[in-house]
């Protein structure tokens, strides 16, 4: 299993120069005119902004305890963003038609005063503002998020089984903190509480339909997700992969479901609903249905380098610009001309060729 440190990777390349280059010309350069759209017509809508490259948890698919273990070395302080810094940008990325903001990392909810970030962002006016986490610290922070102006939550939960959740996690954390999360969440009012599960042939399979059961009828909404060879280090097979036809046959059988129309163009999830009445479940078939074609997302890592796709291999310095004296023209501009050449349409050629290209983890580009 090749063990890749992904900073000290992009940092060696010479692809980072030439991204450098592009990035300070872009700045420079006249602002194109019209409507933002990338070389496939896809506008720029999301923006997921990992806000720390740690985490509580060493789930086996994510961040191995064999990689990331007391040997790794984090970002330092002085690389990441500030709240400043990260709202500056956020406020940039509105004007260039971004509608939906997702906090995550690493574990988003491990930085300090996050809050203080929710509150500054929710400041920027009609957005969707959300955050993904494991749920370990949620209990505690759902009333506080919720006023400083979180819209929803997202919470990751790979089982019900405690041992086989355990095992995923690798730090021993039991589900039923998590369970407590997310009714504190609901409490809160941050419901409905869209609730993760990445599946893993042969290791959570079995989890598939209790978790469906478990939440029918609760309001929250379980979003099943193939197993994905994001990153370098989580050893990922094809064979690895429960693909998403699979799940719902599972599910359907028990507990029948009909598909249900997409909430909007983009919409990562599938929806399927309970025949019944009882809610609805999303399936994210990001390996075996690739959702490319339609993906509206940019990545902003914990040291400000924007990613247009999960499975880049390098990103676009924005820190440089925002720590030079750039203005907010000059950093939209490079912005946007990022956007305009974007090609990306990964997870429509991956093959298991591909997924040995060292891609950067996805705790540091943010899930
Ligand atoms: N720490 C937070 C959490 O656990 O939700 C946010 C970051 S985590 C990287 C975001 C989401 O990515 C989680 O739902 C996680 O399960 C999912 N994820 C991580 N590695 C994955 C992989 N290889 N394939 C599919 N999903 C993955």
């Amino acid at each position: 299993m090749p063990t890749i440190i992904p900073l000290a990777d992009a940092r060696a390349s010479s692809q980072r120069e030439a991204l450098d280059r592009f990035v300070r010309a872009a700045a420079q350069g006249a602002r194109a005119s019209g409507a933002l759209a990338d070389t496939r017509g896809r506008p720029l809508r999301d923006l997921r902004i990992s806000v720390t490259d740690r985490c509580n948890f060493r789930c086996v698919y994510c961040m191995p305890k064999e990689i990331y273990d007391a040997n790794h070395e984090f970002l330092p302080r002085a690389e990441l963003l500030t709240f400043e810094e990260i709202t500056r940008l956020a406020r940039i990325f509105v004007d260039q038609g971004v509608t939906k903001l997702r906090l995550t990392g690493g574990e988003p909810l491990l930085r300090r005063n996050i809050e203080r970030l929710v509150e500054m962002l929710a400041r920027l006016g009609n957005i969707d503002l959300t955050l993904t986490t494991n749920g370990a610290l949620l209990a505690k922070k759902a009333p506080s998020l919720r006023d400083a102006g979180l819209t929803r939550v997202t919470v990751s939960l790979d089982s019900l089984d405690d041992a086989t959740f355990r095992r995923m996690n690798d730090v021993d954390f039991p589900v039923a903190k998590v369970l407590a999360a997310i009714d504190a969440a609901a409490a809160a009012g941050l419901a409905p509480v869209k609730v993760n599960m990445v599946v893993k042939r042969g290791t959570n399979e079995a989890s598939i339909v209790p978790m469906a059961r478990h939440f029918k009828g609760s309001g929250h909404i379980v979003r099943y997700i193939e197993y994905m060879d994001v990153g370098a280090t989580n050893g990922w097979r094809m064979d690895d992969v429960v693909p998403a036809g699979e799940i719902v046959r599972a599910i359907d059988a028990e507990l029948p479901l009909e598909p249900a129309d997409p909430n909007y163009t983009g919409e990562v999830a599938e929806r399927w609903r309970y025949r019944d009445g009882g809610g609805e479940i999303g399936i994210i078939a990001s390996v075996t249905q690739a959702f490319c074609r339609d993906c509206t997302r940019a990545r902003l890592s914990t040291d400000g380098k924007l990613y247009t796709c999960l499975f880049a291999t390098a990103g676009f310095d924005l820190r440089a610009l925002l720590r030079d004296g750039s203005g907010d023209g000059a950093i939209g501009n490079a912005i946007a001309a990022i956007w305009r050449q974007r090609a990306d349409r990964y997870s429509e050629i991956r093959t298991e060729n591909t997924a040995r290209v060292p891609k950067v983890e996805m705790s540091y580009i943010g899930g």
